[in-house]
């Protein structure tokens, strides 16, 4: 990681080998990147020079393509041997470290912005997007959405404590019972700084809690959530596995999906009504699953629901990729290894993607997920100079993108040619 926190506000060009701009259109090669502070000025055909005093990028070995985008990250979670006994040890200030050091992994693991849908501390998550966006820690750009937003014994609360110790480390401005508590605890993190609401639709697999993976909050509950977001201006994502909460979150306008292990039929026909995406977080049903056959880190209630969606999250992905269902980027880490977010597009291959359309739904529609289209995604003129390199094309064999040898952020060089 390259100590270059400081804004340059030299010009740079990058020489690329071959540059996929657009995921949506092959690549080329022999293209230069004229940058200019922390924006794409022009892309070109050919190798320009810099202009006098701006420094020269030499990637003609390279395989050039936009910073990628995950839509669904936990910074300020890892879910490991300690993680237990963290959630009562560690002190915000501790947190806020470890995070720091989260963001700065899956920088350099070439992933240049992040969604994080939900921190235990909102304040952890809303301090580390504010140094991150001024530089003073290595990190992607992050979009947060401060607490997740639980019913009381849903899925967004700690478990496994005595009950005056849960109270004491969970984030209780995320609990709300009823349409009115569900409108402003939306509110509540939209006045504390939320760029997106998250809500558990359903139960999930790693609250230690035999609550099920079926629907959690009522109807009204969800409409009440997802109407106050956007009337604040904000997207609104759902946690959900059972097909009822899907459902249900999909009919009330919701913008994304997250996991979708038990989709149905209508489950199907919904998301292309509404136009919604999918987030489908393989990585995290598979390392679930892999816990639960390993030792001791999981607890009974949470193997009993990791088992079954470990398989079914896969499947799930299959079945609304071939629907023709808007799939965007997501690996839900802080479950599995942050850095390893990469991992994520072999599963999506596996589930019958092209390379080229799981990059997509890294680049281009998570920029749309994210309402960053004119931001990020592609590289383009006046869009942010989020760059990465490889050593050879995704295209023929996605797994590269495991090996990221170059990571330029909002114009600064954060790994590789400095
Ligand atoms: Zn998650």
């Amino acid at each position: 990681m390259a100590n270059n926190l400081s804004r340059s506000a030299k010009t740079k060009v990058i020489h690329a080998g071959f540059l996929l701009a657009d995921p949506d259109i092959q690549p080329k090669s022999e293209q230069s990147i004229l940058i200019e502070g922390e924006r794409i000025k022009a892309v070109s055909d050919g190798f320009i020079d810099p202009p006098p005093g701006g420094e020269l990028v030499d990637l003609r070995k390279k395989f050039v393509l936009p910073g990628l985008i995950d839509c669904h990250v936990h910074l300020t979670a890892q879910l490991d041997q300690g993680y237990r006994l963290r959630t009562v040890e560690d002190s915000d200030p501790k947190a806020a470290l470890n995070a720091a050091h989260n963001a700065a992994v899956t920088l350099s693991a070439g992933f240049t912005t992040v969604r994080d849908v939900g921190a235990r501390n909102p304040d952890v998550i809303f301090a580390l997007r504010a140094a991150i966006a001024e530089r003073k820690v290595a990190g992607p750009r992050i979009l947060c959405v401060g607490a997740v937003l639980s019913p009381t014994g849903g899925h967004g609360q700690i478990y496994g404590f005595r009950h005056d110790v849960c109270a004491c480390v969970q984030s209780r401005s995320g609990v709300c019972d009823g349409v009115d508590e569900c409108r402003r605890a939306v509110r509540r993190q939209v006045s504390h700084g939320a760029d997106a609401i998250k809500f558990v639709a359903t139960g999930g697999v790693l609250s230690d809690i035999k609550a099920g993976l079926d629907q959690q909050f009522t109807d009204d509950e969800i409409r009440s959530i997802i109407e106050t977001a956007h009337r604040l201006g904000r997207r609104a994502a759902a946690h959900a596995h059972g097909a009822a909460g899907i459902n249900a979150a999909l009919e009330a306008g919701v913008d994304s999906i997250e996991h979708e292990s038990f989709l149905d039929d209508r489950s199907l026909e919904l998301f292309i009504a509404k136009g919604a995406f999918h987030v489908p977080t393989i990585i995290a049903g598979v390392t679930v699953l892999d816990m639960a056959q390993g030792a001791g880190l999981l607890t009974s209630a949470q193997i009993e629901k990791a088992m079954i969606v470990g398989v079914k999250i896969k499947e799930a992905l299959a079945r609304s990729h071939k629907a023709g269902v808007t799939i965007a980027f997501g690996t839900d880490m802080g479950v599995g290894p942050h850095g390893q977010n990469a991992r994520e597009f072999g599963f999506m291959v596996e589930a019958g993607m092209r390379s080229s359309e799981a990059i997509k739904a890294a680049t281009v529609n998570a920029a749309k997920l994210l309402d960053l289209s004119d931001e990020v995604g592609t590289i383009a003129s006046a869009k942010s100079a989020d760059v990465i390199a490889v050593d050879s094309s995704p295209l023929d064999d996605v797994s590269v993108l495991q090996r990221v040898a170059f990571v330029m952020a909002r114009g600064d060089v954060y790994l590789g040619v400095t």
